[in-house]
């Protein structure tokens, strides 16, 4: 009878408690076949100048076109790409893809791409950069790179000696998020950048909330002080553009103007708008 509790005790234990890890551990074998099977792409969203309204750059973001649950974006996957280490050739292959893309639009445009913390400690992002851009025969002064804040509270990863080698490339720094992380303004002050992008809760919230509005107001002066780039993102209305334009935010993102693209159409946007 012991033995048949132990048993039953132990099914449970694994059904229970296991079934959660063998599920992350066939998606990792799933993301891992994905990759191999070519069934990553990248969408693409437009910036735009708020003056003219013209196209300046879009910024790539990764899908995982699975054959049974359809287009999957980062939220399925990334953190496991991260907890796995999965994102370095992961985030390698979004590098040259971008970069590959980018080469094919007007020269005037340029390509975002996201970076995860686990890129800057588990490989040699500059190797990596100057590699993607070389083949794509892509100037790097066209590539902007995108890291989030918390980036910068991670001291194993040398962030700041990685984000200075990046720079030397002349490859564009920006920061995302921007506004919800800590000590921002020292950071802003003392690292690399040459943009931020404040984060779309704040723009979501930009009419309604009195107090939003002026922080976005106060950090579209901060950036000006500093002569860094600031774009907002998460435009979802035509209310929040116009108030952005009088704000005089330079640079503007979101589903309000342009959803995420593929490829193709992003080569056609570029060419009518750009
Ligand atoms: P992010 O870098 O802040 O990218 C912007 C996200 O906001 C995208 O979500 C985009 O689809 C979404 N978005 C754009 N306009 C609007 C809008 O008007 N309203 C709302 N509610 N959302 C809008 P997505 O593609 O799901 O990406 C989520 C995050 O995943 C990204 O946030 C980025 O942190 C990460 N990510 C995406 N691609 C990559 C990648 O290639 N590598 C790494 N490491 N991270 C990536
Ligand atoms: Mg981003
Ligand atoms: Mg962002």
């Amino acid at each position: 009878q012991a033995k048949e509790d132990g048993r039953a005790t132990w099914r449970f234990y694994a059904s229970e408690m296991n079934q959660r890890l063998l599920q992350r551990r066939q998606l990792e074998m799933d993301l891992r076949q994905a990759m191999a099977m070519g069934e990553m792409a990248l969408q693409y969203q437009p910036r735009y100048r708020t003056n003219g309204m013209h196209i300046i750059g879009a910024e790539a973001l990764v899908r995982w076109q699975h054959p049974l649950k359809g287009l999957l974006g980062p939220a399925h996957f990334i953190d496991l790409a991260e907890e796995t280490g999965l994102i370095v050739p992961l985030g390698r292959w979004v590098l040259n893809e971008a970069c590959n893309e980018a080469a094919r639009w007007p020269e005037h445009i340029c390509v975002s791409v996201n970076l995860s913390v686990v890129q800057f400690r588990q490989s040699d992002l500059r190797l990596d950069v100057q590699r993607a851009l070389t083949e794509a025969g892509l100037a790097a002064s066209r590539l902007e790179l995108e890291v989030a804040e918390s980036i910068l509270l991670d001291e194993s990863a040398g962030a700041l000696a990685t984000l200075n080698a990046l720079k030397e490339l002349g490859v564009r720094l920006t920061m995302d998020h921007f506004g919800t992380g800590y000590s921002s303004l020292n950071y802003l002050r003392s690292y690399p950048f040459d943009g931020l992008k404040i984060d779309r809760s704040f723009i979501g919230n930009a009419l309604s909330s009195a107090n939003d509005r002026l922080i976005i107001k106060a950090i579209v002066g901060l950036a000006e002080a500093l002569e860094l780039t600031v774009t907002a993102e998460g435009v979802e209305t035509g209310e929040q553009l116009e108030w952005l334009e009088e704000a005089d935010c330079a640079v503007v993102q979101g589903f309000h103007i342009c959803q995420p693209q593929f490829a193709q159409e992003m080569e056609r946007l570029v060419q009518e708008l750009g």
